[in-house]
């Protein structure tokens, strides 16, 4: 079939052990000659850890903004941010995200905003915004959402959970530090892991799969299978393989598409706050009769790891949870398109979908 990407990426990536001491030097030249000030936003994980701390090359002048990750990001949280920076201190040169998904997204979005005037819903979708950024860099410390190389910063606004989607999403610098995820605890390790898994096999298995995806995906599925099938995670070649994993599977979805377990994840997200990346797993867990044999791999790893993954969750759900999160899942056409192909509504309709969740 035919099929046009054409995608902005990450300006320069930064990949090693040890390369986050490197930090400080890869920032200077982007410090306006010192006229600038940067902005940290760090996980906050790491509140409290004065060792990491004394490793973040903060300047006289430079802002540390630990950020929860009890929920996603909002756009309120995100306007907050910005309307506080700038009436305290003016533009700043730069901003760096350190942590996971949660946090890079918001340093990508928070750029964005800092030159966009408004509220960030209004910029929720695709090419909305209206000029470029600030530089932005991305530090993940825990590894599987690609967000460290998307276009999106996925923001939960009032009504929609969308991303801000655009080429000046992207980040201008990534620090790919393997040793940086060593200390994520084993089951948000797995789950985290398990959405480039998710991501890999949905861009390969729809209607917009095609040759540039599948390089990605099959490399990023063959280091999946060794990082949660083979290798001790205590193995340091257990970490970098998952982290460009990661970097690899969301390329691979970038350049093809997302499919039914990640539109179900979304209904549960938006309406149960459900962590995209378990929402993913208790999802693709009962999706054999879509993605067949490589669901039965996944519940393998899941055996294998050692993970709970709970079972019987729609008991507690009531007939209008169901019905809100099959609302927000009918309405991804895309990932139906890409899922079904063009007539998927001849497939699906919202009975079969609040089937899948009712099995959950
Ligand atoms: P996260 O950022 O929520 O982090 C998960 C947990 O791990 C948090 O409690 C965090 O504090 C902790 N953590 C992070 N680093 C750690 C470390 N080194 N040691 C110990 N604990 C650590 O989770 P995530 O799964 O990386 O990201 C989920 C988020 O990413 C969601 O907000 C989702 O919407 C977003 N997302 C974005 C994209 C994209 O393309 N932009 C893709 C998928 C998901
Ligand atoms: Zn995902």
């Amino acid at each position: 079939m035919q099929l046009f990407r054409n995608f902005k990426s990450v300006t320069k990536t930064a990949y090693g052990r040890g390369s986050f001491s490197k930090l400080g030097e890869i920032l200077e030249p982007q410090r306006h000659n010192g006229e600038g000030y940067m902005v940290f936003l760090v996980d906050h994980y790491f509140q409290g850890n004065e060792a990491f701390k004394a490793r973040l090359p903060i300047l006289p002048g430079d802002e540390l903004i630990y950020c929860s990750t009890a929920k996603e990001p909002t756009t309120d949280q995100i306007d907050g941010l910005r309307d506080d920076l700038l009436a305290r201190r003016g533009l700043p040169a730069g901003l760096i995200g350190i942590g996971g998904g949660n946090v890079m997204d918001v340093a990508k979005a928070l750029s964005l905003m800092l030159t966009n005037t408004g509220n960030s819903v209004q910029y929720q979708g695709l090419n909305l915004i209206q000029k470029p950024g600030i530089y932005h860099c991305g530090v993940p410390t825990i590894s599987g959402t690609g967000a460290e190389v998307s276009m999106t910063a996925v923001l939960t606004g009032p009504v929609k959970k969308l991303g801000l989607k655009c080429d000046w999403t992207v980040f201008d610098q990534i620090v790919l530090d393997p040793d940086l995820i060593a200390t994520v605890p084993d089951d948000q390790w797995f789950y985290t892991g398990m959405d480039t898994y998710i991501h890999s096999v949905e861009a390969i298995t729809g209607t917009k799969k095609n040759t540039f995806a599948e390089a990605y995906s099959e490399k990023a599925l063959e280091m999946c299978r060794r990082v949660f099938l083979e290798l001790d995670r205590k193995d340091p070649k257990s970490d970098e393989l998952l982290m460009v994993a990661s970097y690899m599977g969301g390329l691979s979805l970038t350049y093809s598409e997302v499919g039914v377990c990640h539109a179900l994840s979304y209904g549960l997200g938006k309406v149960l706050e459900m962590h995209h990346c378990f929402a993913n797993c208790v999802a693709f867990n009962q999706l054999e009769d879509v993605y067949g044999a490589y669901v039965q791999e996944f519940k393998h790893m899941v055996e294998q790891r050692g993970i709970t993954l709970p079972q019987n969750l729609a008991k507690d759900w009531s007939e209008e949870t169901i019905d809100a999160m099959a609302e927000v899942a009918y309405n991804l056409p895309h990932m139906w398109d890409h899922a079904f192909g063009p007539d998927w509504q001849q497939v699906l309709d919202r009975e079969r979908i609040k089937g899948w969740y009712r099995r959950m």
